[in-house]
This record gives C-alpha cells, sequence and structure tokens, in this order.
C-alpha cells in the first residue's frame, strides 16, 4: 500500500477498496473482477471507477497491464520484472520469477534501448489437467467454456 500513497493518487474510500484488492494480489485479476470484489463492499461503486482507476495506476506505472488474454485486459499490481504462465483454458496466469537472461543481438533491435522483456508461456494449468477448473468433485458444474462469447 506504501508505493500507492507517494503516486500522487487521491485516495478516495473507493479508490482505497480498489488498491486494498490489488494489494498482494497474483490472480492478475480483469477490471470486471476486480470491480465485482469490490462493489461488494460499495455498492455505489461504478465500473468507470474501477476503470478509471486501473488507467491512472497504469499511467503511473503502480500496475502493468496484460496483453496475454484477447478476451480482456488483465492488470498485475506485481511491477517487478517477472514472466507469466498462462492457461490456455482456463485463462489463469501464474507469476514466473526466473531470471532469463535474454539478450537481444544489436542487429535485432532496430535501433532500441531495450529496457526489458517479458515473456508468456502458454499451457494448461494443473486444474484443468485434471478435467476442469475450480471442480470441488461433486460434478455439477461445466467447466472451462464460460469465458467464450461470440
Ligand atoms: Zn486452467
Ligand atoms: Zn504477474
Amino acid at each position: 500500500m506504501e508505493k500507492y500513497k507517494n503516486i500522487g493518487l487521491k485516495l478516495t474510500p473507493q479508490r482505497l477498496a480498489i488498491l486494498d484488492f490489488l494489494e498482494g494480489n497474483t490472480s492478475h485479476p480483469s477490471a470486471e473482477e476486480i470491480f465485482t470484489a469490490v462493489s461488494g463492499r460499495f455498492p455505489t461503486m461504478s465500473f468507470a471507477t474501477v476503470y478509471n482507476t486501473l488507467e491512472t495506476l497504469k499511467g503511473k506505472g503502480a500496475v502493468v497491464e496484460l496483453t496475454g488474454d484477447p478476451q480482456k485486459k488483465r492488470f498485475d499490481p506485481n511491477t517487478a520484472p517477472h514472466h507469466h504462465l498462462i492457461c490456455t483454458r482456463c485463462r489463469r496466469i501464474a507469476d514466473v520469477q526466473v531470471d532469463y537472461k535474454i539478450d537481444l543481438p544489436r542487429s535485432s533491435r532496430m535501433g532500441f534501448e531495450i529496457t526489458g522483456n517479458h515473456i508468456e508461456f502458454f499451457g494448461v494449468c494443473p486444474a484443468c489437467r485434471k478435467g476442469g477448473p475450480e471442480k470441488t468433485g461433486s460434478g455439477a458444474q461445466t467447466p472451462g467454456e464460460e469465458n467464450h462469447e461470440d
């Protein structure tokens, strides 16, 4: 929470609830998921407040926007350099803290000064490999495809 106090964001109770939810959160939530979580405590919270707060935090470098999920933006409060494991079935994103030494040859840099990199590993998470995410054993739910919209 300390890092958020130093970025010049006016901390309204609603914004604090958003920051509180993001603090230490490793689930890489979407704006929709953040809204669902915090609007339980703040019924007057609007999606625009969540979205605008995320945009402000992103602009100040306090959260990172992930683009690996084509269906929705996901946000990562962990701004330290790290990589990601992405489940192609349930879209779960897990952190990879291995420090890869990746060197882009000068001839391939197109004149860029390289300041970082981000690797996305795609695969199927343990829950999905077992047959579905969050399957509790009772077999009532159909796992997997609920995020599909066409
Ligand atoms: Zn999965
Ligand atoms: Zn992450």
